[in-house]
């Protein structure tokens, strides 16, 4: 049986939530994706939660709310999926990479720091995307201290962190960030098969995410230039995208909530048996800042070179265990090095690139699994 890096776990419940949407009257647009927005934001004490198709959504409306536009500048950190840097591109503005730490991944506050210092006043960026890498959250009270003293706009990209906490404040409270998105891609920690969500706590930018999600439609009176004309009524009163998530993913996202501290327990299981098995095995483990409670949506670990990573890969593949890489720099997409990004730019985000490989990491990989997947590893490394 093949072994992947991550799965879903879909129950009968599951199932049955999905269904029972599709015998109900609505299958977009009805009492389903409220549902799931108030339990959601109820679960990680955030004010508001829009619901849409895709992470990727979430983080465009999140940066036009943001007011990003053609001129400004977008940062992120490079060893993240492109959609964190190209929602800034949609915008048209231009988009710019922060180094990393060499142990957790995620963006290092002093080389966000160096980069401002390095950087004249009119290039720093309107709004900074911080990844939390693999699950793990990101310093954000750091983080927010220097982007508050510049100026600058935080969006969370927690795609990889539903049920992460750091010194027990839960991401997506949205209290060191303006919004905070997830992703429910299937491989992630919760699943609505495609979906995303966009938190915050201000009213304003929740109200413009819910237009933008709906082609930039008001219904609400006060918002309109011709005031309510009657029941059918409605205004754009801006341009924005069909980006809505249906009943059917929410119902899925809303059953698969139930589950969430299961699967992060069962996440937490793996990391403590893979910290075992691999004690006496030539990789680096990953790191968890003190205080951290990570979501554990990936779990990297490094070879002693980018050779050996490839072998160990391909050899995994061979036998059913498909490992992958998190992630090729975005920079090195040929699409930015067409901007002119230059290999080198970010060398600890580059070094961790070619040595890391993705184990499997899902709630339902078994023990038996688990030691197959090292005992693999240990052969091709003897070999
Ligand atoms: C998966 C992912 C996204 C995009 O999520 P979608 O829901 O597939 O659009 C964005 N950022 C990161 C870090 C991701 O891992």
């Amino acid at each position: 049986m093949n072994i992947p890096y991550g799965r879903q776990n879909i129950s009968q419940d599951d199932i049955k939530a999905v269904t029972d949407v599709l015998q109900s009257p609505y299958l977009t647009q009805g009492p389903a994706v409220p549902a799931f927005e108030k339990a959601l934001a109820q679960r990680v004490g955030a004010k508001h939660a829009l619901a849409v198709n895709s992470a990727t959504s979430a983080l465009h409306i999140a940066c036009v709310t943001l007011g990003l536009q053609k001129g400004d500048s977008l940062w992120t950190t490079p060893n993240t999926f492109v959609a964190s840097a190209n929602c800034g591109l949609y915008c048209n503005a231009s988009v710019d990479f922060v180094d990393t730490t060499p142990d957790t991944y995620v963006l290092d506050p002093k080389a966000l720091e160096d980069k401002l210092s390095q950087t004249p006043q009119e290039k720093h960026p309107r709004i900074l995307v911080v990844v939390h890498m693999c699950g793990q959250p990101a310093d954000m009270k750091k983080i927010k201290r220097i982007c508050d003293a510049h100026n600058i706009r935080i969006i969370e990209d927690a795609s990889h962190a539903v049920g992460a906490q750091d010194q027990g404040e839960p991401t997506g409270s949205c209290k060191y960030s303006d919004i905070t998105v997830f992703s429910f891609h299937p491989v992630k920690i919760l699943t609505t098969a495609e979906g995303g969500m966009a938190l915050t706590n201000d009213d304003r930018l929740a109200a413009q995410m819910d237009r933008l999600r709906s082609h930039g439609i008001t219904r609400d009176p006060e918002l309109m230039t011709s005031g309510d004309q009657g029941g059918w009524y409605y205004e754009q009163i801006e341009l924005g995208w069909n980006y809505r998530m249906t009943e059917l993913q929410a119902a899925l996202g809303l059953s698969q909530l139930d589950r969430l501290d299961t699967f992060l327990k069962k996440r937490h299981l793996i990391l403590k048996r893979y910290e075992k098995l691999l004690e006496e095995v030539d990789v680096v483990l990953p790191q968890q800042r003190e205080g951290v409670y990570s979501a554990l949506h990936l779990y990297p670990v490094l070879f002693k070179d980018s050779q050996t990573r490839k072998t160990v890969y391909e050899k995994l593949r061979a036998k059913g265990i498909f490992t992958q890489v998190h992630y090729i720099p975005v920079y090195w997409q040929p699409y930015y090095q067409a901007m002119g990004f230059k290999k080198g730019y970010c060398p600890v985000a580059e070094s961790v690139y070619q040595r890391t490989l993705s184990l499997p990491m899902y709630p339902d990989l078994t023990e038996e699994q688990q030691s197959y997947v090292v005992e693999c590893i240990k052969e091709i490394l003897n070999d």
